[in-house]
């Protein structure tokens, strides 16, 4: 068990960083990071995962986001049938 600056339990997390995207670190449980405790989990992250992942990243959300623009098109198209 991690503990953090101020003796309690550290929490982990997931950074989304350019430099570390999905690489998991430890930080205090405490909001905003009061005891500035920051302790990496993971190994460092290579160079190829890191230009490969934000990218996988960015083409994930326009594909949720294309997803959900067709799921609310055929709502309303479902809706607008139910009601004729
Ligand atoms: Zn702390």
């Amino acid at each position: 068990m991690e503990m953090c600056h101020f003796g309690l339990e550290a929490i982990g997390k997931t950074s989304w960083t350019n430099e570390n995207p999905g690489r998991q670190f430890y930080t205090c449980p405490l909001e905003n990071n009061v005891c500035q405790y920051f302790n990496w989990l993971d190994p460092p992250m290579c160079q190829r995962s890191n230009m490969i992942i934000p990218g996988l990243l960015r083409s994930k959300n326009r594909l949720e986001q294309e997803i959900n623009v067709k799921l609310m098109l055929a709502n309303v198209s479902r809706e607008t049938k139910c009601r004729v």
